[in-house]
């Protein structure tokens, strides 16, 4: 299912607004390390977005975080807002939280559940997968771990 769009959202201070007007992947969750990490969430859920699609004011300041990809932070509040792989150029991922209707985005596909925490149990019928299981993604960080 296809959110309503647009879909517009911002960070938990207001200094970054954006709105996305065509949405290029449905919605999943991550609950990878790094995504616990900068969130400081169990997990975290992404929409993604044409570049081209996505209007953005105020700043965000980027953090490379591994060495296929970048995410997005408001510098005053601390929100996490975008996800950037470095192989898809033309695509931004936002958080869901920072929507202003999260429920507007639900989750298609629950990802990188090898680090799924024990005691959260998502009995919604959903798929899971590892990122062992993702062959784009495989292929996209042996590419960035060894550049031609
Ligand atoms: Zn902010
Ligand atoms: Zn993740």
């Amino acid at each position: 299912m296809s959110p309503a769009l647009p879909l517009t959202g911002g960070c938990l201070c207001g200094a970054v607004r954006y709105t996305v007007s065509e949405v290029a992947r449905e919605t999943c969750t991550c609950h990878c390390r790094m995504c616990q990490k900068q969130s400081g969430a169990p997990f975290m859920g992404f929409v993604t977005a044409e570049r081209q699609a996505l209007s953005l004011s105020g700043e965000v300041r980027r953090y490379r975080s591994s060495g296929f990809a970048t995410r997005g932070f408001c510098p005053i509040c601390g929100s996490a807002l975008t996800f950037e792989y470095d192989h898809e150029p033309a695509l931004v991922g936002l958080t869901v939280g920072t929507l202003d209707d999260p429920e507007a985005a639900p989750p298609t596909l629950h990802w990188g559940v090898e680090s799924q925490l024990s005691w959260l149990k998502l009995a919604d019928g959903l798929p899971h997968r590892t990122t062992e299981e993702d062959e784009a993604f495989q292929a996209a960080i042996r590419k960035a771990a060894s550049p031609s």
